[in-house]
């Protein structure tokens, strides 16, 4: 039993936009509620990427990203009750919040009135600053500790606690299913598991990428059209079409464009996160009583929900393994949208 503090393997950006490298971190001693986490893949979310270089501002150096984490419980804390050594788990985007806000008690921690404690680029509640996924262990609470269901292996399970919730909340929250048309814009590490929920719950999705590069893999995952958004027909095509649209891109994209493909009473909801601001012309949603909305990643008993879902169809991520010292070329690689669909670190190799 090691309940003392740890200092562990790590890779982490000295500073905003410097290439990641090796290094370790220390990890808090295992509290009453804590568990060791042996992380065994931590996949690359473009948030890390906006982060690491520091494209969202305040940006916390030295960083370690990661906030895709399976592993494996190797001890627990006394007063913990939900785990046990050797149980599989994941750890997603948070590490803690108030607990007491109307949100927190409603299970809605991503939307904590005080604020909640991210995986990474965060202080916790003692004022040190949180550390990610890319390195070999974690202590987190048990309270935002998640059991990846035996149905589903770790490395395909890794992308699910970011990308997975982060689609699979709004395509819950906005009735995604049976006759509904789904559009899904940017087939990249959130796009493709989106396509990939959104037809299990039995919606018509279409894929609006950039261009028609990647058409027979949208398709094979379940999409049941695919457009290039670079062609103008496209629009023209397209126009009054969808009930709902979740855009996945991390640039900026001409909203007024797309708000025309919704429905009367359609919805388009952003969950990327572009570092700079978009413009919008409010007659784009008066025609139509059309909404423009956001969503970011999901609550604690919605992600464990996410991963029984997952496993029940049989949905893991689409993911190609690396090697830590490969992150710096993974990252280049996402910029440039050539991702199928999501790089995850085998964390041996740190
Ligand atoms: P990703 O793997 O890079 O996928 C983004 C996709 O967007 C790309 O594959 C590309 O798809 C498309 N795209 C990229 N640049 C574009 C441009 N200039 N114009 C049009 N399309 C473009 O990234 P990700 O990890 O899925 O994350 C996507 C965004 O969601 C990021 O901004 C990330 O920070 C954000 N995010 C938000 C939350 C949340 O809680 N709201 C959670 C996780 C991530 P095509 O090649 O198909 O066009
Ligand atoms: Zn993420
Ligand atoms: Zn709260």
């Amino acid at each position: 039993m090691t309940t003392q503090a740890t200092t562990v393997p790590a890779y982490a950006a000295p500073a905003a936009k410097a290439p990641l490298e090796r290094t370790t971190i220390p990890r808090r001693a295992v509290g009453e509620h804590d568990v060791l986490i042996e992380i065994k893949y931590a996949g690359i979310c473009h948030s890390d990427i906006h982060q690491a270089r520091d494209g969202w501002g305040e940006g916390i150096f030295p960083m370690v990203p990661g906030h895709e984490i399976a592993g494996v419980v190797t001890e627990t804390g006394p007063g913990v009750t939900a785990f046990a050594v050797g149980d599989r788990v994941g750890v997603g985007c948070m590490v803690d919040s108030c607990r007491v806000c109307d949100n927190c008690r409603a299970g809605f921690q991503q939307h904590c009135a005080n604020g909640s404690v991210m995986t990474y680029n965060a202080l916790d509640k003692n004022g040190e600053p949180t550390y990610g996924g890319y390195s070999t262990h974690i202590v987190v609470d048990e309270a935002f500790t998640v059991r990846i269901p035996d149905g589903l292996s770790l490395d395909v399970a890794a992308p699910l606690l970011c990308a997975g919730i982060t689609v699979y909340s709004p395509l819950r929250h906005w009735n995604a299913g049976p006759g509904v048309k789904v559009a899904v814009v940017g087939l990249g590490g959130l796009g493709h598991m989106a396509v990939k929920i959104a037809n299990a719950l039995g919606a018509e999705v279409t894929v609006l990428s950039q261009s028609l590069r990647k058409k027979d893999d949208g398709l094979s995952l379940g999409a049941r059209h695919y457009y290039a958004t670079s062609d103008d027909a496209t629009f023209e095509a397209l126009a009054g079409t969808f009930d709902l649209i979740i855009s996945t891109v991390s640039a900026p994209l001409p909203l007024d464009r797309f708000l025309g493909l919704l429905k009367t009473d359609g919805t388009m909801v952003n969950v990327g996160a572009p570092e700079e601001p978009v413009s919008l012309n409010l007659f784009s949603l008066i025609g139509g009583r059309k909404a423009l909305a956001g969503s970011t990643i999901g609550g604690i008993p919605e992600t464990q929900e996410m991963l029984d879902f997952c496993a029940e169809h049989g949905l893991g991520a689409e993911i190609e393994v690396i090697r830590a010292d490969q992150v710096n070329e993974a990252y280049e690689r996402v910029l440039r949208s050539d991702v199928r669909y999501r790089f995850v670190i085998d964390t041996a190799t740190i």
